[in-house]
């Protein structure tokens, strides 16, 4: 469960894995983490998670994930372990995305001696009909890589033997689409719909719901569809393996045309007067994606950039065309392409060889080998002669005077495949360009007053030809002729003049520690390898290539010392940018009139349709929704169920992990110390204490985290002390986190610097975490008012892409003091408060510098003071004497500590924004209405997530997602969906949920499965700097390695019993003290107020 970057991306210039890319975006994660409440809920509850993962790169968001968005699962699980993080992390709009940073490079240390290749037997491989084609020993990932083919069949595998335990499986078929009906994608939803030896309607959530998995999902990019799965336990992984194998071969949805139709399209019809509506899982997920401005760019894009072959079309789904597809050309493309001739295999891990051989050969043996699938091979986009403009419009809120042009600059970079040695040396430059706040072309941009933010992910590699995209957005419409010029001239400089040594050794340093690290976050790392091996194998370059990059690395390092930067990147820029033709410069207009367009055309489209109907099509209409929808609410049979392979509860260990912690008191400050092997990094974490800030200035504290870590000194100016950070660090990030603790009614609240770097650095780092903290100075006017134009449009973004949040910020704030500063920090009133200060920093600039140096004064203070330290013995040690100055260096008293006792003012509430789907959150705390926590709760909210409102929400509501969220922190249950087409029905089947718990029969292994699915949430895999992350936030919320081993005694005893008796609980989400926030269009709003005025939705226009 963990690890699923399922933000359903825009399918072009998405994906994060080639090895370029790899390169070119390493140092970008810091630079964004600097936007501290990139996780909207993740400044209160999520956060814990969330925080501890904002160094990760965000991964692999390839495309579209099918099976669940991003927010289709528990906001924080339901853990004590602070286990998977909150998805939201990665969904932060308009940042430059994060990419797969999972190089391990030991090699680029020490290349350690080539020990012999560990491959299958030759027995084996014969037995089996495999044909060993090629195999290598990567120093980079101490893994043992053997290429085979499948005889019969021509199936390729990699078969990847490392020491991992988090083992990977992924099966990855090439899928471009013809047209944009979004069949790879509609494909890719249906074929976990139940197949030949696992005949019931959703494996796949069966696995979700019981399996101990580290990683459970799909993707659709525009040229491939990748079906992995990962988990740490072998059995668990064998059977992942085989339902994923049998889905993606013998799926039951070819010859099901209702599937197709619950996760494509379908009409719906409840009474002859009615009007009819278009359902569809993946028909409502594609109307979200076409809500975002941002998204609708990214498209347009690629769409303009191909022209000619598969990525001029949109492989998601065009919400005005899916209609178009029918049945029979869907099944034809599972045909043609889900077929083992066509199929990339990927095994990783420390599982036995001989034995995925076997597993293969069972499967692909059914098959003959197809001739056929030469024509899933993706053609060439033929180079333009001209640059091209375009212009497109987007749909606009009512609010014109918020409404801005977008406009970004394109280029597609070559014929074909790029070699790795110029791939590499586009990734350096791509990261000197725009890797940082301080490099110089995002710098030029940001600086223009051009726009607001920079959009454009710079270098693109994952698609056969590579792509270079960069530009603003909330450009005011007289500037939008004004970007391409700046972009070019900037480019002519550069071209011209270089990079200083102290940029290029920043680069460097940054982009070695980050292969070094080998961070993917709570991503596998053999997911990760897999993406960038697949990333050439798909287009039959070679899938070893992109694992090996020290040599390369090397080389490429030698030459930039001899020929120095401008000799090795200025031709770069004038062949690769400045000199290539295929350019295209692309506008996109606000249009206020186009959602409604868009509307109206739909229901003319579905009038029609209605008016072709005779008497006894409507009646056979009416029957087909009734049959669909009882089918979708028929709960499985007990012996189809029984297909599915589970674990025994007695396999499950009894006891709680835990994290080594040593706590030291230094005065009124502490010293955590978590010894694990960190390959010689060190992480450390400076946490104050934010109740010290009076609650009056506490929205500014996003701002004032970027102001320290995007700022200058009195000494050096931004771009110096950036350059420093990068040449002598690993990364620093600073940002809020707050959540209530349970048992009190105070807010945990503090501030968090983070930072990470090698052993030998540990007194730079200590001593430039110490810098940012006293040292910067807020004197620069303009920047400052650039970052509240960054932060004010990233909001802007987030209201559309991810309402849910927004509404589950606001419902906390009416309960809770913890959700009051998450919301003036994150929320719809932060969004306000940035609207406000943007006129405020040119008219009174004195007094909110004033405001910023009061939070700083505040702050600073050892008593109270957090330092969290995660490394090896002997690193921790190297670390002591600038832990030592760094404690010194605070005043012993800061500021007296505030009384935070602010709610938002209760009352139901519906914010409306420009989308043609909604967000629906309902909540109360259950402590209020007298619970007292036990374990079996997480057990009973995850069980409700993946049956009942998954079933209600989802499958026959057909919202993306449908999910609760149970905080255990501060007794908060919600309930949240995710671009729906309803908004009153969801509210009623929120409300459905105590009757659904008291009619529960868990049958078979049902109740068992839930129990060690919910394990599985809390012992998630975690990387050691995630692991002494949460060690701090346990230690912040008091929670005590005895009460974890309590609740997972009580998870484990879960029964019956306790779902019914949580269905009373949960009658405080019905009752008087629940809160009901939507975010969602002006139309599904009347409409519910005049459906349910007892509502008395209070409604507000936000965007
Ligand atoms: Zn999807």
């Amino acid at each position: 469960m963990s690890g699923v970057q399922a933000a359903c991306r825009p399918a072009c210039m998405t994906p994060a894995s080639g090895a370029g890319r790899l390169l070119a975006r390493v140092g970008q994660r810091w630079a964004s983490s600097a936007t501290p409440v990139a996780a909207l809920r993740g400044v209160t509850r999520g956060s814990a998670a969330a925080s501890a993962r904002q160094g990760a790169p965000r991964q692999g968001l390839p495309g579209y994930s099918g099976l669940r968005p991003s927010g289709a699962r528990p906001l924080l699980h339901p853990s004590l372990g602070f286990a998977a993080a909150c998805q939201l992390s990665g969904n932060a709009g308009p940042q430059r995305r994060l990419s797969g940073a999972a190089g391990a490079a030991r090699a680029v240390v020490a290349a350690p001696e080539r020990p012999s290749l560990r491959k299958a037997s030759s027995e084996a491989v014969q037995k089996y009909g495999f044909t060993e084609v090629e195999g290598e020993y990567i120093a980079e990932y101490n893994a043992h890589a053997v290429l085979y083919q499948h005889n019969k069949t021509g199936a390729e595998l990699m078969s990847v033997a490392s020491d991992d335990e988090n083992k990977v499986f992924g099966i990855v078929l090439r899928t471009p689409p013809q047209n944009s009906t979004g069949i790879p994608h509609i494909l890719e939803h249906s074929v976990l719909c139940g197949s030949r030896k696992y005949p019931l309607k959703e494996p796949f959530v069966e696995l979700m719901k019981g399996s101990l998995n580290t990683f459970l999902n799909a993707f659709t990019y525009p040229d491939r569809t990748c079906y992995p799965v990962a988990s740490t336990n072998l059995q668990d992984f064998y059977n992942l393996v085989d339902v994923y194998l049998d889905a993606v071969l013998f799926p039951n949805c070819v010859r099901d045309e209702q599937t197709f139709q619950q996760e494509g399209w379908h009409y719906e019809l409840d009474k002859p007067d009615d009007d009819i509506t278009f359902k569809g899982v993946v028909f409502n997920e594609m109307k979200g994606v076409y809500s975002q401005p941002d998204s609708m760019l990214a498209r347009y894009t690629q769409q303009n950039l191909f022209p000619d072959n598969t990525y001029g079309v949109d492989s998601g789904g065009d919400p005005s065309v899916i209609p178009d597809l029918t049945f029979a050309e869907f099944q034809d493309f599972h045909r043609k392409f889900y077929h083992p001739s066509n199929a990339r295999i990927w095994f990783y891990g420390d599982d036995p060889l001989d034995k995925r051989l076997e597993i293969l050969d069972k499967y692909l043996s059914e098959f003959e080998r197809n001739e056929a699938v030469h024509e899933s091979e993706v053609a060439i986009q033929p180079l333009f002669s001209e640059p091209k403009k375009a212009v497109h419009k987007y749909a606009a809120g009512g609010d014109a005077s918020q409404a801005k042009n977008m406009v970004a600059v394109n280029w597609l970079l070559a014929e074909d495949v790029l070699d790795v040695e110029t791939e590499l040396a586009l990734g350096f430059l791509d990261h000197l360009m725009l890797g940082t706040p301080a490099a110089p072309l995002r710098k030029a941009l940001m600086e223009s007053g051009l726009g607001e933010a920079i959009i454009g992910g710079g270098i693109d590699d994952d698609l056969r030809q590579p792509a270079f995209s960069i530009g603003l957005k909330g450009v005011a419409a007289e500037n939008a002729g004004a970007v391409e010029g700046l972009v070019l001239s900037t480019l002519e400089s550069l071209a011209e003049s270089g990079f200083s040594a102290e940029a290029v050794e920043a680069s460097i340093n940054t982009i070695e520690f980050s292969l070094r690290e080998n961070n993917t976050g709570s991503f596998p790392r053999g997911l990760a390898l897999m993406l960038r091996s697949v990333g050439k194998w798909l287009y039959d370059r070679s899938p070893f290539e992109p694992l090996r990059f020290a040599a390369p690395l090397e080389h490429f390092k030698a030459r930039l010392q001899q020929q120095g930067s401008k000799a090795l990147f200025g031709p770069l820029i004038r062949r690769y940018l400045l000199d290539n033709p295929h350019r295209v410069t692309l506008e996109l207009q606000p249009d206020p009139a186009l959602g409604e367009a868009t509307e109206a055309a739909e229901r003319e489209r579905l009038a029609a349709a209605k008016a072709a109907l005779r008497e006894d099509d409507v009646t056979a209409l009416i029957e087909a929704t009734q049959a669909l929808r009882e089918r979708q609410e028929t709960p499985d049979l007990p012996a189809a169920l029984a297909t599915i392979p589970a674990l025994d509860l007695a396999d499950i260990p009894r006891t709680a992990a835990t994290i080594p912690s040593a706590v030291e008191a230094r005065g009124g400050a502490t010293v955590l110390r978590h010894e694990l092997f960190t390959n010689e990094v060190l992480y450390a974490e400076a946490v104050l204490d934010l109740r010290r800030v009076p609650a009056g200035l506490l929205p500014l504290v996003p701002l004032f985290s970027q102001a320290l870590l995007e700022g200058g000194t009195a000494d050096m100016d931004f771009v110096q002390l950036n350059q420093l950070i990068g040449r002598k660090t690993g990364g620093i990030s600073a940002y809020p986190f707050t959540s209530s603790r349970r048992g009190s009614g105070e807010p945990v609240s503090a501030f968090v610097v983070k930072g990470k770097g090698m052993a030998g650095q540990a007194g730079d780092l200590l001593g430039l975490m110490r810098t940012l903290l006293h040292d910067v100075v807020f004197d620069d006017r303009a920047r400052f008012k650039q970052f509240v134009s960054q932060a004010k449009a990233r909001m802007e973004a987030r209201v559309v892409g991810g309402g849910h949040s927004l509404a589950a910020t606001r419902i906390d704030a009416k309960d809770s003091a913890a959700g009051w500063v998450a919301e003036v920090m994150g929320g719809a009133s932060y969004l306000r408060f940035l609207r406000d200060l943007e006129a405020r920093v040119d008219s009174e600039w004195d007094a909110v510098r004033g405001q910023l140096e009061d939070i700083r004064r505040s702050l600073l203070s050892q008593e109270g003071a957090i330092l969290n330290l995660t490394a090896d013995d002997k690193t921790l040690h190297a670390a002591d004497g600038p832990v030592a100055d760094f404690l010194a260096a605070l005043p012993q008293q800061g500021g007296p500590r505030h009384e935070w006792t602010e709610r938002l003012s209760a009352g139901n509430e519906a914010l409306v924004v420009p989308t043609q789907v909604n967000y629906v959150g309902k909540g109360a705390n259950l402590y209020a209405a007298g619970y007292q926590l036990s374990g079996s709760a997480y057990v009973i909210s995850k069980h409700i997530g993946n049956t009942w409102l998954w079933d209600r929400v989802r499958v026959s509501g057909g919202a993306y997602g449908g999910f609760c969220d149970f905080d255990s922190h501060s007794g908060m249950f919600t309930y949240l969906s995710y671009r729906d087409p309803n908004l009153v029905k969801t509210l009623d089947t929120y409300d459905g949920t105590p009757a659904f718990l008291r009619s529960l029969r868990l049958e078979g292994d049902a109740l068992s499965k839930a129990i060690i699915g919910t394990i599985g949430d809390i012992d998630a895999y975690q990387l050691p700097d995630a692991k002494g992350y949460t060690a701090l936030m346990r230690h912040l919320l008091r929670v005590s390695d005895e009460e974890r081993q309590q609740r997972r005694e009580e998870v484990l005893a879960t029964s019956e019993k306790d779902f019914a008796n949580f269905a009373d609980v949960l009658e405080a989400v019905r009752g008087e003290g629940a809160h009901i926030v939507t975010v969602a269009s002006a139309a599904d709003v009347e409409a519910a107020a005049k459906a349910r005025p007892e509502l008395q939705l209070a409604v507000d226009q936000l965007l």
